[in-house]
C-alpha cells in the first residue's frame, strides 16, 4: 500500500493557487487591513467581469448576501418567499431573519432544481389564499443550472422578482450566459467548501445601481451622510475584509481551471462507475446547460441493491473517504415543520437515494480511482 492510501479524501477542501499570498502581502504592506481597499474593488470588478453582472458587493458570507437581497426586494413581516425545498438551510434562514415565511416547492428530476410547474401551482395557490409572495428564490444545486427560462417566465407572469442563489454555481452557464447574472439580485458564496473560496465570504450581484449602493450602505452599519454617527435605518456589519478579498482575487485567476477540473472529475466518475449497476451518477446536462460540477453526486438504484447511502457512506469512511448525504429537504426539517410545501416526492426520493462524492479540484486521477475502487468493493 502506498502512503496516499491512508490520506483522508475530503468532500471539497479549499484549493489555493499561487497568487493569493501576493494579494495578501500587498494588503498588509499597504495597511489595507479593513473592510475597504483595493483588493475589495478588484475582487468585485473580477466578479462583475466574469458573471456579466453590472454591480457587485463583496460580503462576509453568502448567507449575508441572501439576507441583504431579501431586504432590497422589500421582503418583510407578513410576506412569503418561495424557496426550493431541496437546498442548504442557508437559502431559507434569511427569509425568517426579515420576518417573512418560506413556502417550499419540490424539484424536477432533470436538474434536481426548482420545478417550474410546481412553482406555478404554488404561486397560483398562494394568490388564491390572499398571501403576498414577494420573491422566488432559485438555486442551482451542486452547480447544475435550474430551468431558468421556464422559472423566470412563471415568476414574471405573477410579477414576482427572482432571487438567484448561485452559491454553488460560479462558473456554470445557462445558454452561454454565466450563472449569477439571472436574478433581479443574485448571490455567490466563497465559503471554504465552494468552488473558489476566501475562507469565508459572499457577494451580491445586480444590474440595479441603486440596489448595489443600498446593499453597500446596509452592509456597513447604514451610516447616514453626516459628520457624526447618525443612523436612520437598521444596518449590518456584513462587508468582506480587504484581506479576504485578496484571497478571492487570487482564486478568480484560476476559476476556469477549477471548473475544468471539477468537470473532469465528474466525467471520470461517470465513466468508471458505468459498470456498477447499483449506482447512477448525478444528472446529465440538459440541452443548453453547462454545470460547474461543484460536487459529483450519485443515486443508488434500489432495483439493484438493498444497501442504503448511509451504509455506503460508512464504508467509504472506513477507507478514510469523506462522503455526505444530499441536502435533506427543508420541508422535512424540524425548523420548518410549519411551512407550506408544494409537491415533495422528487426531492424526498433524491435525499433517500443520494450521496455526494469527494470532488475537490485538487483531487488527482488516482484519488478518483481510489474512491471508485472502494465503491466497487462495497457492491
Ligand atoms: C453555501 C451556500 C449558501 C451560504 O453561503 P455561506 O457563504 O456559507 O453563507 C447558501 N446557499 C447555498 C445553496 C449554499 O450552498
Amino acid at each position: 500500500m502506498r502512503s496516499d492510501e491512508y490520506d483522508r479524501l475530503y468532500l471539497s477542501p479549499p484549493h489555493l493557487g499561487r497568487h493569493e499570498l501576493n494579494y495578501l502581502h500587498k494588503a498588509i504592506e499597504d495597511n489595507w487591513v479593513a473592510p475597504v481597499g483595493p483588493n475589495l474593488d478588484g475582487f468585485e470588478r473580477d466578479l462583475c467581469q466574469y458573471t456579466g453582472a453590472g454591480h457587485c458587493v463583496a460580503l462576509s458570507s453568502g448567507t449575508a448576501a441572501i439576507h441583504l437581497a431579501l431586504l432590497l426586494l422589500g421582503v418583510g413581516p407578513g410576506h412569503e418567499v418561495i424557496v426550493p425545498s431541496f437546498t442548504f438551510v442557508a437559502t431559507a434562514n434569511p427569509v425568517r431573519y426579515v420576518g417573512a415565511e418560506p413556502v417550499f416547492v419540490d424539484s424536477e428530476a432533470t436538474t434536481w432544481n426548482l420545478c417550474p410547474e410546481q412553482l406555478r401551482e404554488a404561486l397560483a395557490d398562494r394568490q388564491r389564499q390572499g398571501k403576498q409572495v414577494k420573491a422566488v428564490v432559485v438555486v442551482h444545486l451542486y452547480g447544475m443550472p435550474a430551468r431558468l427560462t421556464e422559472i423566470l417566465a412563471v415568476a414574471a407572469e405573477y410579477g414576482v422578482p427572482v432571487l438567484e442563489d448561485a452559491a454553488e454555481a460560479l462558473g456554470a452557464r445557462y445558454r452561454q450566459q454565466p450563472l449569477g447574472s439571472f436574478g433581479a439580485v443574485s448571490v455567490l458564496s466563497f465559503n471554504g467548501n465552494k468552488i473558489i473560496t476566501t475562507s469565508g465570504g459572499g457577494a451580491l450581484l445586480t444590474n440595479n445601481p441603486e440596489w448595489a449602493q443600498q446593499a453597500r450602505f446596509l452592509a456597513t452599519q447604514a451610516r447616514d451622510a453626516a459628520p457624526y454617527y447618525q443612523h436612520s435605518v437598521q444596518g449590518y456589519n456584513y462587508r468582506l475584509s480587504n484581506l479576504l478579498a485578496g484571497i478571492g482575487r487570487g482564486q478568480m485567476e484560476l476559476i476556469e481551471d477549477r471548473v475544468k477540473r471539477r468537470r473532469e472529475i465528474y466525467a471520470q466518475y461517470h465513466e468508471l462507475l458505468q459498470p456498477v449497476e447499483a449506482v447512477q451518477v448525478g444528472p446529465a446536462e440538459p440541452e443548453g446547460m453547462r454545470a460547474n460540477r461543484w460536487l459529483t453526486t450519485i443515486l443508488l438504484r434500489p432495483e439493484h441493491t438493498d444497501r442504503t447511502p448511509e451504509d455506503l457512506r460508512q464504508h467509504l469512511e472506513s477507507h478514510n473517504i469523506e462522503a455526505r448525504p444530499l441536502w435533506k429537504p427543508l420541508h422535512l426539517q424540524p425548523l420548518f415543520a410549519s411551512s407550506p410545501m408544494y409537491g415533495g416526492t422528487v426531492c424526498e426520493d433524491l435525499f433517500a437515494r443520494g450521496l455526494c462524492l469527494p470532488s475537490g479540484s485538487a483531487m488527482t486521477d488516482t484519488d478518483v480511482r481510489r474512491v471508485v475502487k472502494a465503491l466497487r468493493e462495497f457492491f
